[in-house]
């Protein structure tokens, strides 16, 4: 796609997401919310378009860039980047998280209820406890993401189960080409088919995202966002910076201005602030770090749907910042040992986030459960959420892209 086209795109898009957070709020202060409901299913048909995409991407893709690659060094090389880039940029992002709820201290005098208080530890042998369940959940994510029936992983859209399924039929394909002759056929018919048709749904991407948008502000209250207005200033400041932080890395790996980044990426970044779903935004992003970013395709087919899924540099600093909110706001002070607690079992907590609307909303029980915070805690952010999710996915897919331009550059420049 040329750079005019993409541009093009952009602004479309944007527009269309402006128009739909004025209209909403129109409608909302008019009392005139309900009629969203007229047009909410186009948005409904646009996610959902989406969403079928994704097992028949996510499967052929991963399966055809390992074929393509050739070798099993070739391939492990590129995993091991991938991978390195993902521990440490989403380490990176839950410090930002604990930085700045440290420094703005959002939950600190909230009068926001004590209950749950009682399920509160604090003696020595909770602790090791804490750290049993630590150890416990990175085996039970490890565990969770073997498919016992690789067709029911696609069925039920299991997508970490469905990408270790590929994995491993691209890795016997490596050493058994002749013979698997049909299948990668097959595999690399399916990958193109699939993109012709994300190419096609990508046409309603303006509507869509209007209409979501709509839906957005129009049934949002103001309440809320007013009592937490400094936990999320504290997540919103967090990813801003992270943002910023993942935007110099890409700047300096593809030796291009931010804001020619910004543009190729834009198309996913709004497609991730209006369904809140990585996995749902995936074709997006394929297609906008191929097309105009330049990335090589064969990075970008095996990076990107990884990234997806294990990636997810916003829901990881968001849970951090949650965490101590919550803590904060019980009155509770955490020691150095419990932050670093809170600083693993949210990285942890992230990966094995599913990559749709609301999932670091359930595992932050893994983050609180690991310090011994009360559950009941969730109960004081959740009205926050829907709208957190949405700056929090567009982190994490602008960090999926920046991986995935991190890791081409560096094998190009093995060359
Ligand atoms: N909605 C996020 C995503 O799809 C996950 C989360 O809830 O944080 O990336």
């Amino acid at each position: 796609m040329s750079s005019a086209s993409s541009k093009k795109d952009a602004t479309r898009i944007g527009i269309a997401m402006v128009l739909g957070l004025i209209i909403g709020m129109i409608l909302y202060n008019t009392g005139q919310g309900d009629l969203v409901s007229y047009v909410k299913p186009i948005g409904t048909v646009f996610i959902r378009l989406l969403k079928m995409m994704i097992v028949p991407l996510v499967l052929s893709s991963i399966y055809m860039s390992m074929v393509n690659l050739g070798t099993p060094e070739q391939l492990g090389s590129m995993g091991r980047k991938a991978m390195g880039y993902y521990f440490v940029t989403t380490a990176i992002a839950v410090m930002f998280g604990l930085i700045f709820v440290n420094l703005i201290n959002p939950g600190v005098g909230a009068d926001l209820g004590t209950q749950g208080l009682e399920g509160l530890s604090t003696s020595m042998s909770e602790r090791v406890q804490s750290n049993e369940g630590l150890w416990k959940t990175v085996i039970g994510v490890i565990v969770d993401a073997i498919p016992t029936n690789p067709f029911g992983a696609m069925a039920n859209s299991t997508i970490l189960q469905v990408i270790v399924f590929s994995i491993m039929l691209g890795w016997a394909t490596l050493y058994h080409m002749k013979e698997s002759e049909p299948i990668t056929k097959f595999m690399g018919a399916l990958e193109h088919l699939s993109l012709v048709m994300v190419n096609g749904i990508m046409k309603l991407a303006p509507i869509g995202i209007f209409v979501l948008m709509l839906d957005v502000m129009a049934k949002s209250g103001y309440g809320a966002l007013v009592s937490l207005s400094k936990y999320i200033l504290t997540v919103l400041v967090g990813l801003l910076c992270h943002a910023c932080f993942l935007m110099f890395i890409a700047s300096w790996r593809l030796k291009k201005s931010p804001m020619f980044i910004i543009r190729g990426i834009f198309p996913a970044l709004m497609t991730a602030f209006s369904t809140s779903s990585s996995a749902a935004t995936l074709p997006v992003t394929m297609k906008s770090v191929e097309e105009n970013l330049g990335v090589h395709n064969e990075t970008a087919k095996f990076v990107l749907p990884l990234g997806a899924t294990v990636n997810m540099d916003g829901t990881a600093l968001y849970e951090s910042v949650a965490a101590i909110f919550i803590a904060q706001a019980y009155g509770i002070d955490l020691s150095i040992g419990q932050q670093m607690i809170i600083f693993m079992t949210a990285s942890l907590a992230a990966i094995g986030a599913a990559a749709i609307p609301g999932a670091g909303l359930i595992t932050m029980s893994i983050v609180l459960g690991a310090v011994g915070l009360p559950l009941e805690g969730i109960g004081l952010i959740l009205a926050v959420d829907r709208l957190l999710d949405m700056f929090r996915t567009t982190v994490n897919v602008f960090g999926d892209a920046v991986g995935t331009i991190v890791v081409d550059s560096y094998l190009d420049r093995e060359g």
